[in-house]
């Protein structure tokens, strides 16, 4: 029996020992095809063929993959191929095949490789850094827009995109109530491409989950870390967020305290105060930067009651400066 005979043999009877997860589809001296399937979404086929004079040539490798890019897919079959050149002399396939599925175990980043080139090329600025923990499936990024910054950590988990990203602050000098704010709406998004509606929609087709590393972390940093220090407020059109986050307030009563309303426009507490309390009241109060009903816990009141407060805060004010006339 020849060399390949042998090694054709031994895939046969250890290749499920040896790689386990592996599932052998042809095993012949013209091909032998492996499938590799870690999750849904980590998952190739290695088809190799021996060249005329193996093993003293690298065995001839191609990668295919329903998941992954073409060009991760070539990047893999390269990587492949310089393994395959330090087996010469030997049997070469269960060695590759073993490499293979520790190339899938070591990254978990894999099914958001194209995600994350995308947000390194197109939103990350450079005042901006980040740091990838590629064995951990971590991603770091600090975002900063003038004094301003925003630490992200995000982990990709096993069975990325099905289960949602893990995100996290892992440190920031925004408001305490802003930055809550980004991360829950962020874990919305996650939330959101991993399940399914609650109410259904029957037309709908069946719920499939998507990406969403890219759009969580596109809100984190551009809507968010970069917008908020340069909104104005939409009253007294001056910059919301002091210049130096060292003198953002913290009293909610502080006419320079942070409210940021349902649309997402930032006021000072004392310009919403002094418009959520001057008419016209019918209809409610709108945001004159993008014209939505604004929607306030501190200014819950229908435009009735505000109405009235008004009139009665007006008819005190006269009586007020009917007293002062009194006294001049
Ligand atoms: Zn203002
Ligand atoms: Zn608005």
């Amino acid at each position: 029996m020849d060399l390949i005979h042998q090694e054709l043999e031994e895939i046969k009877k250890i290749l499920q020992i040896k790689v386990p997860g592996s599932e052998l589809i042809s095993c012949h001296k013209n091909l032998v095809s492996v499938k590799l399937i870690k999750t849904k979404y980590k998952q190739l086929t290695a088809c190799l063929q021996f060249p005329a004079d193996y093993p003293n040539e690298p065995i001839l490798i191609e990668v295919k993959s329903k998941v992954f890019s073409p060009s991760l897919v070539n990047m893999i079959t390269s990587i492949c191929d310089k393994e395959a050149k330090k087996h010469i002399g030997r049997k070469q396939i269960i060695l590759i095949l073993k490499f293979l599925q520790q190339f899938l175990d070591d990254n978990p980043l894999l099914p958001c490789r194209e995600e994350w080139a995308s947000i390194k090329k197109n939103i990350l600025e450079e005042c901006d850094s980040d740091k990838v923990k590629q064995k951990k499936g971590m991603i770091q990024v600090k975002a900063t827009q003038g004094n301003y910054f925003l630490k992200i950590q995000a982990t990709i988990p096993n069975n990325y995109p099905e289960e949602p990203v893990k995100l996290s602050i892992e440190d920031h000098n925004f408001p305490g109530p802003m930055v809550y704010y980004f991360i829950s709406q962020a874990k919305e998004y996650a939330r959101q491409a991993t399940e399914p509606p609650l109410k259904k929609n029957p037309k709908a087709l069946p719920f499939k989950a998507e990406p969403h590393l890219k759009k969580t972390m596109e809100f984190l940093i551009k809507k968010c870390c970069k917008r908020f220090p340069q909104e104005c407020c939409p009253m007294c059109g001056k910059q919301s967020l002091p210049e130096n986050p060292a003198d953002i307030i913290k009293d909610g009563k502080d006419d320079k305290y942070i409210e940021r309303v349902y649309c997402g426009h930032l006021y000072h507490h004392g310009c919403m105060d002094a418009y959520m309390k001057t008419p016209p009241f019918e209809n409610g109060k709108m945001c004159p930067t993008c014209g939505l009903r604004i929607y306030h816990d501190k200014w819950n009141i229908s435009p009735r009651l505000a109405e009235d407060r008004w009139a009665h805060g007006e008819a005190r004010q006269r009586e007020l400066e009917e007293v002062v006339d009194f006294l001049s």
